[in-house]
């Protein structure tokens, strides 16, 4: 007899879950078995490509459904890949995610089990809902040694070896004893089986079958897969089924996309957009890509050429007549077919993505909330490749009415006389208002776009113009926001006060690069900006990287408010130390209002308090 191995703590965590679990849609462990199932055969096809001493006949391959009553028992037998005791062990004592920290955290939080079954999809483990005892008979070859996995998914399990007539594996599923709440029965008869079959794997592509009353073997499922039917013979729900399923989701995708392209190239695609974002979709274990399959029968589970970067949250499968069986993974990459698929498809993608922004406006703020980051990162990325797919789908939150815009409706609403978009980085969207240099700008009508996300700047670089407008930093370089009088009278007090501008030049040594008086202040006193290029946000976004040689800096510029009596105050100040201590002060309160750091704080506060000090004694 084979000893007892205990269950990974993670995989008994999740057991436990399966076996009290009050998750009301148990029926589903039957689809997870036979997807497994069906993937097995995938499996077998897939290896057989490489290796000429696995031989079979593709009509062979099929998943049988029997049903013993007097045993309460239900079995799921596949001819597919086959696992060894090994496989056994790793497959089955463990669980593929139970390693990754979202798991870890999830099943230490406070969740529901159906959280839990949703979020992370359980597999071969949801046979436990049902089961008060799995047995697992699996064999890799017919000349192998076959196996069994016996559990009933509380003590651990025991892999012991076993007779098996031919390749595969076969679940046996012992049926819990019923209760009041609930009746398992009802997955020993015959019609409950056709309609689970029917909802949830009918288009599973291998023959599901079962003996019907006259012992025939009959089929259950019509294996035309979903992409191929026609739109509209597929219900809301069917879709939805499928994607859950298929994509270890427990909600409802938000968007489906069905198409049937027939033409010059033909191909059939049916893609999600999924209603939140995937537990591991910040994780290196997220992959993208989408599934390729050349007539129904399967190539690869993670295409990468077939969807961009930045709609990496799609979800879906491809199917193409066109595309060779025979072609190595290799030579798919710089297939000529592949690559007008996945035109179509990332053209398809947009083109849903702009309805939903038109018509559904509420959604696709939700969505943008979720995956608006990919989208601006691809705006980035592309070094402006990208611009015509994305710009249109980009939105940022703006000075109108706090809420999200996109570009197209900016301009729509920009003043007659505004030549530029303007935008300013800030942390949030009250400290952007809060900044001095917003008064004027918003002041004069002019709407400014709030960047909130470091890439914010970045991708609007990338984008370099809008409508053939300039995007303008609010507190960058030089702003055209005076007419010809007030720029003459600018320049007037200029020179007037020129020895004064640059006595603090030279008191801020090192630290500024220029001080001048400024054309974008209202009611505070001063404000630092940065040159035309390098923006404060970028030093800071830049300077994170550990290699100090990409380190860069961003000029900074004090500008002083010529309508503000600080100027005054400054230009009678005679003593010469006492305008190094203003200037200094003047200074660190541009950082503060920028949210950049002082280098003293303490002599600020010092300073600051003499003033007071001062102030009171006079
Ligand atoms: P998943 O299918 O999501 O990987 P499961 O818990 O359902 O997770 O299964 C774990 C693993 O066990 C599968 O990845 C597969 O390798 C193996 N497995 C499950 N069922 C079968 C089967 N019928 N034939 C061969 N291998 C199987």
């Amino acid at each position: 007899m084979a000893r007892m191995k205990q269950f990974k703590s993670e995989s008994k965590r999740l057991l436990d879950l399966m076996i009290n679990s009050i998750y009301t849609n148990q029926e589903i462990f039957l689809r997870e078995l036979i997807s497994n199932a069906s993937d097995a055969m995938d499996k077998l096809f897939v290896r057989s490509l490489d290796d000429d001493s696995i031989q079979f006949e593709k009509d062979d391959l099929q998943i049988e459904i029997e049903v013993n009553k007097d045993l309460r028992m239900l079995s799921i037998k596949d001819n597919g890949i086959g696992m060894s005791a090994e496989e056994l062990e790793k497959n089955l004592g463990t669980i593929a995610y139970s390693d990754s920290n979202a798991f870890k955290e999830a099943l230490e939080g406070d969740v529901s089990d159906v959280d839990i079954i949703g979020q992370f999809g359980v597999g071969f483990y949801s046979a436990f809902m049902v089961a008060k005892e799995v047995r697992v008979l699996s064999k890799v070859a017919e000349d192998e040694q076959a196996h069994v996995f016996i559990s009933n998914g509380v003590d651990g399990y025991k892999i012991e070896p076993i007779e098996k007539e031919g390749r595969g594996t076969e679940i046996v599923i012992f049926l819990k004893d019923n209760t009041d709440d609930n009746d398992y029965d009802q997955y020993l008869e015959d019609y409950q089986i056709r309609s689970l079959v029917k909802k949830y794997s009918d288009y599973i592509r291998y023959p599901i079958v079962m003996n019907n009353e006259e012992e025939k073997l009959e089929t259950l499922n019509s294996q035309i897969p979903l992409w191929k039917r026609s739109k509209q013979d597929i219900t809301e729900e069917e879709y939805h089924e499928f994607y859950k399923n298929r994509f270890n989701d427990f909600e409802d995708p938000l968007k489906v996309i069905h198409m049937n392209v027939e033409g010059l190239i033909s191909f059939n695609a049916l893609l999600f957009i999924p209603k939140r974002v995937p537990f591991n979709y910040f994780a290196s274990d997220y992959e993208k890509g989408l599934e390729l399959y050349s007539r129904s029968v399967f190539i690869e589970g993670h295409n990468k050429d077939l969807i961009s970067d930045h709609f990496r949250f799609v979800r879906g499968i491809v199917d193409s007549a066109d595309l060779s069986l025979n072609i190595s993974r290799e030579m798919l990459q710089d297939n000529h077919q592949l690559k007008k698929i996945a035109n179509r498809i990332n053209k398809k993608i947009k083109s849903e993505l702009e309805l939903m922004l038109k018509n559904e406006r509420e959604e696709y703020e939700k969505f943008y909330d979720d995956f608006g980051l990919d989208l601006k990162f691809g705006l980035y990325n592309g070094f402006g490749a990208n611009k015509e797919e994305l710009q249109d789908l980009v939105m940022f939150k703006s000075s109108f009415e706090d809420k999200y815009t996109t570009l197209s409706e900016y301009v729509s609403r920009m003043k007659e006389d505004q030549k530029d978009i303007y935008y300013v980085s800030a942390e949030s969207i009250v400290k952007a208002r809060q900044l001095p240099q917003s008064e004027l700008v918003m002041d004069k009508g002019y709407e400014v776009l709030f960047l909130l996300h470091e890439i914010d700047e970045f991708a609007l670089k990338m984008t370099n113009t809008y409508d053939e407008k300039n995007f303008k930093s609010i507190n960058q370089g030089a702003l055209d926001l005076h007419d010809d009088k007030q720029q003459e009278k600018l320049e007037t007090l200029t020179k007037e006060n020129e020895d004064l501008l640059t006595k603090i030049k030279n008191a801020l040594e090192g630290k500024v690069d220029d001080v001048i008086l400024s054309s974008r202040l209202k009611s505070h006193p001063v404000c630092i900006v940065s040159g035309d290029g390098i923006s404060f946000e970028m030093e800071k976004v830049v300077n994170q990287s550990p290699d100090e040689n990409q380190h860069v800096r961003a000029d900074r510029i004090l500008e002083i408010n010529p309508d503000h009596p600080i100027l005054e105050a400054l230009s009678h100040t005679k003593d010469e130390n006492t305008l190094i201590d203003y200037s200094q002060l003047l200074y660190d309160q541009a950082l503060l209002i920028e949210g950049l750091p002082i280098e003293n704080p303490s002599e600020f506060s010092l300073k600051i308090a003499e003033l007071m000090v001062k102030a009171s004694n006079n």
